[in-house]
């Protein structure tokens, strides 16, 4: 594999043992003809997530000790990755991998991270309902310019991860730490499906509270970032 392919894709896992296989042959469908690697970050899984991973020459596996979070799992892999491209992707298959191209190429149009958003969201209406709220107070709160950041599918220029500081919750405010660098981040639709294996990670409790709580932390960090161009 070169030491530095095109495109590494990452993918946070949390017990995703009966979704790894078809995500992994999903995902080489899709990338077929691309230069890419993969990225598979397993988050302390208890289950045979790790063992039914597929080796191959495209495939590197960073496993995790124990249970650290989507955010650490997300963050090792971003900066894991040694392509110029780097996209997550969710590991239950509720995001498509046929979408990656798509994002990939849009970066051509002078973006510096695409991100997906679920335009016909195939999750319970509660969380639908949680998620709507919880985007429209964010978006007004961090002016981040997104509709959908739980959407964890997304392309970045590599460079970009420099903006993604490492605490827990993290994954949800890519964009807002993004763009307050100055990058360039737009949207496109993407297909969502629902979840057929395993298990969601998170309800309302461990969500709702710590996503408001990161909220004005990431406000805070925005409005006292240093920013300067050296003549
Ligand atoms: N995930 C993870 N560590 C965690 C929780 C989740 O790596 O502590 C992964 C999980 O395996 C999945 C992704 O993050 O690939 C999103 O999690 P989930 O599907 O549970 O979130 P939801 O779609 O319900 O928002
Ligand atoms: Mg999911």
């Amino acid at each position: 594999m070169p030491s530095s392919p095109a495109i590494s894709v990452v993918v946070p896992l949390y017990n995703e043992e009966d979704n790894i296989v078809n995500l992994q042959r999903e995902l080489d469908q899709a990338l077929a003809g691309l230069d890419y690697e993969l990225v598979l970050v397993d988050d302390g899984s208890s289950d045979a997530t790790v063992s039914r991973v597929q080796p191959g020459d495209r495939v590197r596996l960073l496993c995790f000790v124990k249970n650290a979070g989507q955010s650490a799992a997300m963050h090792a892999g971003i900066h894991a990755a040694r392509g110029d491209v780097v996209v997550t992707i969710d590991g239950d298959l509720q995001n498509d991998p046929k979408d990656i191209p798509a994002l990939v190429k849009k970066l051509d149009e002078g973006f510096d991270l695409v991100c997906g958003y679920r335009a016909k969201r195939k999750d319970t209406a509660f969380k639908r309902l949680q998620s709507r709220i919880a985007n429209g107070v964010r978006r007004s709160f961090i002016g981040d310019g997104v509709r959908d950041t739980g959407c964890t599918l997304k392309a970045m220029r590599r460079e970009c991860r420099e903006a993604l500081l490492p605490f827990n919750g993290m994954h949800r405010f890519i964009p807002a730490l993004i763009a307050s660098m100055g990058y360039r981040v737009t949207e496109v639709p993407v297909n969502h499906r629902p979840r057929t294996a395993g298990i969601s990670k998170y309800g309302f409790g461990n969500r709702a509270w710590r996503a408001t709580m990161d909220m004005f932390g990431v406000r805070w960090l925005n409005s006292r970032r240093v920013r300067y161009q050296v003549k």
